[in-house]
């Protein structure tokens, strides 16, 4: 099988040179045309006709294809569905903020986790994605949207730390200056909470930011809207999270999606409260976008409104996310697996 050079890291690729017995430096030239965007051999204009037929030989660069883009009228989010190489289809959102552009990319193909209020999980994972499809995400939105990406989320479908593998080359990668270069305090990863893996992160990626899906106010709440709950304790989770912060003085952001008559109560901000009470967080509340095929509904908006003025008046910092894209439901927890909601 072909060697994708899009899933390697610059020291992987020079290791792959090296093996072909090329120079490492190519390896660097190669490298940065891939990052540049270049999907072909014949474009590396400094790398010599016989390398190209070397590497074409050997080697391959996989592409992300566009199916489908939705541009949002009420704020230019854009949407793409991607089809990959096995058929399979994934989603990316590119978004403008007041302080750059940021893209929140799919770790999986489908998702494994099961949250009864996801869409994503709704028919189980298909697979992980390689390194280079979740690169190739940044750079096809790039492209197409003809701007610079300076920020970019984990947050698409799928669990990043369910294929932490993968996501770890990725953060490398992106971060590479050689590669994307885009700072490590702008990159993202959401995770529904696998402990061991928060713990890894916490001595791979210390400047990355964390955030956690939360959802809940204890483990009995937690456990009827996450299955991952089952596995991992509400308070072993807290405790891996304070862990995390004394390792990485980094401040963790929850996500708390508000759904009516499971979570939402003043008593939930209360008890929530007061387990967050010293830890180095904040927390994002997100109105919950209800998928038609989901049971769930979402809170009404004083409801949230509610939640948040409980969670400031005991000093918990906190804001409710904005969300952006929900008119072609680009929003969290509307991305699908599959093509049929385009
Ligand atoms: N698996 C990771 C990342 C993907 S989900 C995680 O669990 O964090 C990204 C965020 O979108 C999570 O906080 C998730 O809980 C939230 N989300 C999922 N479905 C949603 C919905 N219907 N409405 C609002 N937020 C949702």
């Amino acid at each position: 099988m072909k060697q994708n050079l899009k899933d390697l890291t610059l020291p992987e690729l020079e290791t792959y040179f090296e093996r072909l017995g090329e120079k490492r430096y190519r390896a660097k030239q190669v490298f940065r045309w891939l990052y540049q965007g270049v999907d072909s051999f014949d474009e590396m204009s400094d790398i010599s006709i016989a390398l190209r037929e070397k590497l074409k030989e050997h080697a391959e660069i996989t592409v992300l294809k566009i199916v489908e883009r939705k541009i949002s009228k009420q704020d230019g989010t854009r949407k793409y569905l991607f089809e990959l190489s096995d058929g399979n289809m994934i989603e990316s959102v590119f978004m403008k903020y007041k302080y750059g552009n940021s893209i929140c990319i799919s770790s999986q193909a489908g998702c494994r986790m099961g949250c009864i209020f996801c869409a994503s999980g709704k028919d189980g994972l298909a697979r992980n994605l390689s390194v280079g499809e979740m690169v190739d995400q940044i750079l096809k939105v790039e492209q197409d949207a003809g701007e610079k990406i300076n920020h970019v989320v984990i947050m698409g479908t799928g669990e990043p730390f369910d294929n932490y593998g993968n996501m770890s080359s990725f953060i490398k990668i992106i971060n590479d200056k050689h590669g994307l270069h885009i700072g490590m305090r702008n990159i993202t990863v959401s995770t529904c909470g696998i402990i061991p893996k928060i713990s890894a992160f916490a001595e791979d990626f210390p400047q990355v930011n964390l955030a956690i899906s939360l959802h809940a106010s204890n483990d009995a709440e937690r456990k009827k809207i996450m299955p991952i709950a089952n596995k991992y304790s509400f308070d072993e989770l807290l405790i891996t999270c304070q862990k995390y912060t004394d390792k990485t003085g980094r401040r963790i952001t929850f996500e708390y999606t508000l759904i009516a008559g499971k979570n939402d109560d003043i008593k939930h901000a209360e008890e929530l409260a007061s387990k967050l009470q010293g830890l180095l967080c904040h927390v994002n509340l997100i109105p919950m976008n209800e998928v038609s095929e989901l049971e769930v509904k979402a809170s009404s908006k004083p409801k949230v409104q509610q939640f948040l003025k409980k969670l400031q008046e005991k000093h918990i910092a906190a804001t409710v996310r904005r969300e952006l894209g929900s008119d072609i439901d680009a929003a969290c927890g509307q991305l699908r697996l599959s093509k049929i909601t385009l």
